[in-house]
């Protein structure tokens, strides 16, 4: 089994593989992503471990053809699903083990169709997987957070070319949803608002990074992204938890975000981009944790082209460089 270790300094923790690969299998000099032939395509169901939850169309049988959307264990998980936590110090360090889930969500039955390309009912599938997986798998006590990442292209970190999304539940939070749960519960203690829904508020008033605005949500370039053309999408009505979205805002997002994903596509060539869903811890009751997250957290969307490797400094120090301001971003989204 592989372990989780905390770093003692920043609190941020790391997945370690328990057989190490050697120098010449981690091939870093390979920029391709290797599927050849793909088995994430329809009618290669027999090869993928067996599907976990799918969309397909009436009548059609677990692992076989006819599904929309499918839910798949990883191939090569980080987590596994069976065991004990067996937290533990070392010395002056934390570790424990990687229990959790390691899936990937099939976005499309074709290869070279992403859901933006099948239409905004195919891009609902995909969400509404999302949320049915969320909600599953937080009936597990030991898992505090669900995170869903869609990955597309080499440099967006994508393992697989077909369309994908990978889901990982760990028994820790990731730091940077720690950092944004911990941010928006000051501003909470300090304001009594939540701070997204001010962001939301504010971005409305000044509109120059607003894209698109619709009953149920907003979209607009951040005021101090990490990426250029970097956007995300909130919903206007204040909740906490993804999973909890309405029938009328998950049909409004789906066209929000089939809209701009394809415009980002266009407009930049191509991208390898992600986007990932912010959305609450798993909110089982346990001592002292996020009493408050009901009231100080609101879910929403990042997405982000990946247009250029990873500088020096970003990996470095963190301190990410803008070559477009999200301003004129905004305004380039507008016109596309
Ligand atoms: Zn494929
Ligand atoms: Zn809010
Ligand atoms: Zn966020």
């Amino acid at each position: 089994m592989h372990e989780l270790r905390k770093d003692p300094l920043l609190g941020r923790w790391v997945a370690v593989f328990s057989n190490s690969l050697p120098p010449d299998a981690l091939n870093v000099s390979s920029e391709s992503i290797e599927n050849e032939p793909c088995i994430l395509c329809s009618g290669k169901e027999a090869e993928t471990p067996p599907e976990v939850a799918a969309i397909r169309a009436e009548g059609t049988a677990p692992d076989t053809a006819g599904w929309w959307t499918r839910a798949i264990p990883n191939i090569k998980p980080i987590l596994e699903t069976e065991g004990e936590l067996g937290r533990k110090g070392i010395g002056m360090y934390d570790r424990m083990n990687s229990i959790g889930v390691n899936e990937l969500i099939i976005e499309s039955p074709e290869h070279d169709k992403n859901p933006e390309d099948l239409g905004a009912e195919q891009f609902r599938r995909v969400l509404e997987l999302y949320k049915m997986r969320i909600t599953e798998i937080e009936k597990d006590a030991r898992i505090r957070y669900v995170l869903i990442c869609k990955s597309s292209g080499r440099l967006a970190g994508a393992t697989y070319s077909h369309p994908h999304s990978e889901l990982i539940a760990t028994p820790v939070i990731p730091r940077l949803i720690k950092g944004e749960l911990d941010g928006a519960k000051q501003y909470y203690a300090y304001k009594e608002r939540c701070i997204f829904c001010d962001i939301i508020e504010e971005e409305l008033r000044m509109a120059s990074r607003l894209i698109t605005e619709t009953e149920n949500f907003v979209a607009f370039c951040p005021y101090a992204p990490k990426f250029p053309f970097e956007f995300w999408v909130m919903p206007k009505r204040h909740g906490c938890a993804f999973e909890e979205a309405s029938p009328e805002e998950m049909e409004d997002l789906s066209q929000v975000m089939t809209s701009l994903i394809k415009k980002m596509r266009v407009m930049l060539k191509e991208p390898a981009y992600n986007y990932v869903i912010h959305t609450a811890p798993n909110r089982i009751p346990r001592r002292n944790h996020w009493h408050t997250l009901g009231d100080d957290f609101h879910w929403h969307i990042e997405v982000a082209p990946r247009l250029m490797r990873e500088s020096g400094i970003q990996w470095g120090a963190g301190f990410y460089i803008l070559t477009t301001s999200p301003e004129d971003a905004a305004k380039y989204y507008k016109e596309a």
